[in-house]
């Protein structure tokens, strides 16, 4: 089965990954981790290009563009054939946070968006653990971090806050795919729901 995670900076979406993965390696289970943009030595190369401090910003169609290019060559490289084999695949973001920061921060076309999700992606997850944390709180926790970093520092928190107000309004359409996690609280806590709620869809 496929499994997203998102969330905003500081959600604490790599310390979830790893419980993940140990309760359903645990439980005997075939697990896949793996991330976006990337995923590939194609699409990590495309993650590269995207993260290249010496280049200029890319241009915010370009960025989409470059995104659903990684994710095309992720999900026929690594997610089916891993899924085709019975497998479960965890990945780190995925077509959601393309709306949330491509469509709610950069403000490109909804419909457009829909349409490259239509055409190049065609698959979506059984299930998406939105890592949900205010945004000035979750900043504040990234603060050592040196992740994308000319990006945290062009980006004003109302692009964040932009970006989550979509992954909600995501998760209130769908509430049948996602679960909603308080990742403000310790990450022990965060972790054991999104375990719980793994643990759940197993049994179901
Ligand atoms: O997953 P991680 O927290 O490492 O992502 C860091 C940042 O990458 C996001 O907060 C966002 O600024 C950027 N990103 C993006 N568009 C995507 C995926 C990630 O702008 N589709």
């Amino acid at each position: 089965r496929f499994i997203t995670l998102e969330g905003g900076e500081g959600a604490g979406k790599s310390t979830v990954i790893a419980a993940l993965r140990d309760a359903l390696e645990e439980a005997g289970e075939d697990v896949v981790c793996t991330r976006e943009p990337g995923g590939t030595p194609l699409a990590e190369e495309i993650r590269g290009l995207l993260l290249e401090p010496h280049h200029e910003a890319a241009a915010p169609q370009a960025e989409l563009l470059l995104m659903f290019a990684a994710r095309a060559q992720h999900v026929r490289e690594t997610i089916l054939p891993a899924l085709r084999r019975g497998a479960w695949v965890i990945c780190d973001r995925f077509t959601d946070s393309s709306y949330a920061y491509q469509g709610g921060g950069r403000g490109l076309d909804v419909e457009f968006i829909a349409e490259l999700e239509r055409q190049v992606v065609g698959i979506v997850p059984a299930m998406t653990l939105l890592l949900d944390i205010d945004v000035h709180e979750g900043r504040v926790r990234t603060n050592t971090r040196d992740l994308w970093p000319d990006r945290i520092e062009r980006e004003q928190e109302d692009f964040f806050a932009r970006a989550r107000g979509v992954f909600l309004a995501r998760a209130a359409a769908e509430p049948g795919r996602f679960r909603v996690v308080d990742a403000s609280r310790v990450r022990e806590a965060v972790a054991a729901d999104a375990v719980s709620h793994l643990l759940a869809l197993r049994g179901s």
